[in-house]
C-alpha cells in the first residue's frame, strides 16, 4: 500500500442517569425488575398523558457540562424526534435538537499520541426507549417498557479522535467524570454507557473529511478496538479500489468480528423534529447555576494538582489514584491516619491495581478500609512485617478486609526480632557456605544476596531482610 491514511473519529455517547425516577414521570429507574412493572400512562405513551420534567436530570446534565467546560444554553428546550419503532410507544422520542442544554466543551485525554484535547460539540437530555425481547417466544417478540423514559444524556464529540487508544481514553475520561459526579455508573456491558463510533479515513495530511460510517452495538472496550480496526481496513480497501464509502449505519457483530450495513444514514430532517408542545422551555438562571457549582466535588485535575504539592507524589501516582473518586478518598483517609502518602500510594497503585485486574473487579468494588491500610503501613514501618509478608496480609485485607495486626499474629507472619536467633542462624549459614564466603571476601560482594536468601529460608521468611543483611555484613 503506497498511500498513508489517517482515521477521523467522532463519538456519540449515551449515558444513563442514576436518578431515582424517570425523566418525565415518577416511575422508578431501577434496573432488572419484572418486565412492565415500572410503567405508567406517561412512559407507555397513552393518549392524553402529559410529561413533567424531572429537575434532577437537568441538575445532572449541568454538573456534567460544568465538569467538561461546556457553555450552557440558559434557555433550552425539548424537541420531538419522530419515528416508529415497537419499543417507542409515543412514536416519537423526546430529545433536544435546536437548543441542547450544553455545547462547546472539552476534555483532555492521554492516548497513543500523548495528551490531547477532545472537543465536545454538544450535550443533550433525552428519554430512553423500551426494550424488545426477541428470544423468549417462538415467532414473536415481546416488549418491556421499564426502560422507556429512563433519562439519558447524549454527549456528541467533534471529530477529534484519531485512533482506538484515544477513543478508549475518551470514554474512560467521561466515565471517570460521571462517576466522580455520581450521575451514572457508566457500565458498557450493562448498557448504562453506550458509544456509537463515527469513523472516516482520509489521506494523511488532507484537511477535508472523508465519508463516515456510524457503528452501533459496541458494548466493551475490546469490541470497540476490534470494530475500529476492521472498519479502518474496510474503508481503506474501498478507497484503494477506487470505490466510495457509503454513509451508513453499521452494526458490529463481535463474535463474527465484522460489521454489516443496517441502514443508510438518516438525516435530522428525516425525523421531522419540532419543539415538544407539552413541555415548556427550561430557563436556567444564575441562581440555579450557582447551586450546581456549589455542589461540584473536587474533580480529578484539581486533585492531581493538590496531590503533587500537598503530598509530593510523583505525577503518575497522583493520576492513577485519582482515576476513581473512591480510590482517591481511600488514599486521603489513609494518609490522614498514618501520615505516609508515598507508602499509601504504593499500595494503591501497585498491589491494589494488580489484584483488581486479577479478580476482574473495579475500583468501586474495593472493600478494605483506610484504617486497615494505615495499620498495615505502620506494621511495616515498625519492622514487624517484612515486604513479602506484608503482601500476604494485604491480599487477605483486599479480599476480606481483615485487621492486619490480628491477621499477622494469627498466621505467624510477624518478623522475628530475636537477635540471638538471627546471629546464630547467620553464623550457621556462613559456616555451611565457605565457598560463597570466600567469594565475598575476594570482592564479589553481590553473593550476599544468596546468603540473605539462605538465612530468610531458615527463618521461614519471618526475618527482616535489611536486618539479615546487616548481620551478615557484620559477621563477615
Ligand atoms: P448526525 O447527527 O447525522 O449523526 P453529526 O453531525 O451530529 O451527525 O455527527 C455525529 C458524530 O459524527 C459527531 O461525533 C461527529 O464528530 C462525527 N462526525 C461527523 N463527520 C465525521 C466524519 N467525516 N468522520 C468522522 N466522524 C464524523
Ligand atoms: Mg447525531
Ligand atoms: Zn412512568
Amino acid at each position: 500500500m503506497s498511500k498513508q491514511y489517517e482515521m477521523v473519529i467522532g463519538l456519540e455517547v449515551h449515558v444513563e442517569l442514576a436518578t431515582k425516577t424517570k425523566i418525565f414521570c415518577g416511575c422508578p429507574t431501577e434496573f432488572g425488575k419484572e418486565p412492565n412493572t415500572h410503567v405508567c400512562p406517561v412512559c407507555t405513551g397513552m393518549p392524553g398523558a402529559l410529561p413533567v420534567l424531572n429537575r434532577s436530570v437537568v441538575d445532572y446534565a449541568l454538573a456534567l457540562g460544568a465538569a467538561t467546560h461546556c457553555l450552557v444554553n440558559k434557555l433550552c428546550r425539548f424537541d420531538r424526534k419522530n419515528y416508529f419503532y415497537p419499543d417507542n410507544p409515543q412514536n416519537y422520542q423526546i430529545s433536544q435538537l435546536y437548543l441542547p442544554i450544553c455545547h462547546d466543551g472539552w476534555v483532555e485525554i492521554d492516548g497513543a499520541a500523548g495528551r490531547r484535547r477532545i472537543r465536545i460539540h454538544e450535550m443533550h437530555m433525552e428519554e430512553d426507549a423500551g426494550k424488545l425481547v426477541h428470544d423468549a417466544w417462538e415467532d414473536s417478540s415481546l416488549v418491556d417498557f421499564n426502560r422507556s423514559g429512563v433519562p439519558l444524556i447524549e454527549i456528541v464529540s467533534e471529530p477529534d479522535l484519531r485512533d482506538a487508544s484515544e477513543v478508549i481514553a475518551y470514554l474512560e475520561k467521561l466515565r471517570s467524570i460521571c462517576r466522580y459526579l455520581g450521575i451514572s455508573d457508566c457500565k458498557l456491558q450493562e448498557g448504562s454507557m453506550r458509544a456509537d463510533v463515527n469513523l472516516s479515513v482520509r489521506e494523511l495530511g488532507s484537511k477535508t473529511l472523508g465519508v463516515r460510517t456510524e457503528m452501533k452495538n459496541l458494548n466493551s472496550f475490546k469490541a470497540i478496538t476490534r470494530a475500529i480496526a476492521a472498519e479502518r481496513e474496510r474503508q481503506i480497501e474501498l478507497l484503494e479500489e477506487g470505490k466510495i464509502v457509503l454513509q451508513e449505519t453499521r452494526r458490529w457483530d463481535d463474535n463474527k468480528e465484522y460489521s454489516y450495513a443496517m441502514r443508510s444514514k438518516e438525516d435530522a430532517r428525516d425525523y421531522r423534529y419540532f419543539p415538544d408542545p407539552d413541555l415548556p422551555p427550561v430557563l436556567i438562571d444564575d441562581e440555579w447555576m450557582g447551586q450546581v457549582h456549589s455542589r461540584q466535588p473536587e474533580m480529578q485535575e484539581q486533585k492531581i494538582g493538590r496531590y503533587l504539592s500537598e503530598y509530593q507524589l510523583p505525577y503518575e501516582d497522583a493520576r492513577l489514584i485519582t482515576d476513581s473518586r473512591c480510590v482517591a478518598e481511600l488514599f486521603e483517609e489513609t494518609v490522614k491516619l498514618c501520615g505516609q502518602p508515598k507508602k499509601a500510594a504504593n499500595w494503591l497503585t501497585g498491589e491494589t491495581t494488580r489484584l483488581l485486574k486479577e479478580n476482574g473487579m473495579e475500583a468501586e468494588d474495593i472493600c478494605f478500609s483506610p484504617e486497615n491500610l494505615a495499620e498495615l503501613i505502620q506494621l511495616v514501618e515498625k519492622g514487624e512485617l517484612n515486604n513479602q509478608n506484608a503482601k500476604k496480609v494485604f491480599e487477605a485485607m483486599f479480599t476480606q478486609n481483615v485487621k492486619p495486626q490480628a491477621y499477622m499474629e494469627a498466621h505467624g507472619l510477624k518478623t522475628v526480632i530475636d537477635n540471638d536467633l538471627l546471629e546464630k542462624t547467620v553464623a550457621a549459614v556462613l559456616a555451611a557456605n565457605p565457598k560463597t564466603v570466600d567469594e565475598y571476601r575476594s570482592g564479589k560482594t553481590k553473593v550476599i544476596g544468596f546468603l540473605v536468601g539462605q538465612v530468610m529460608k531458615q527463618m521461614r521468611g519471618k526475618a527482616d531482610p535489611a536486618a539479615v543483611n546487616r548481620q551478615i555484613t557484620e559477621q563477615l
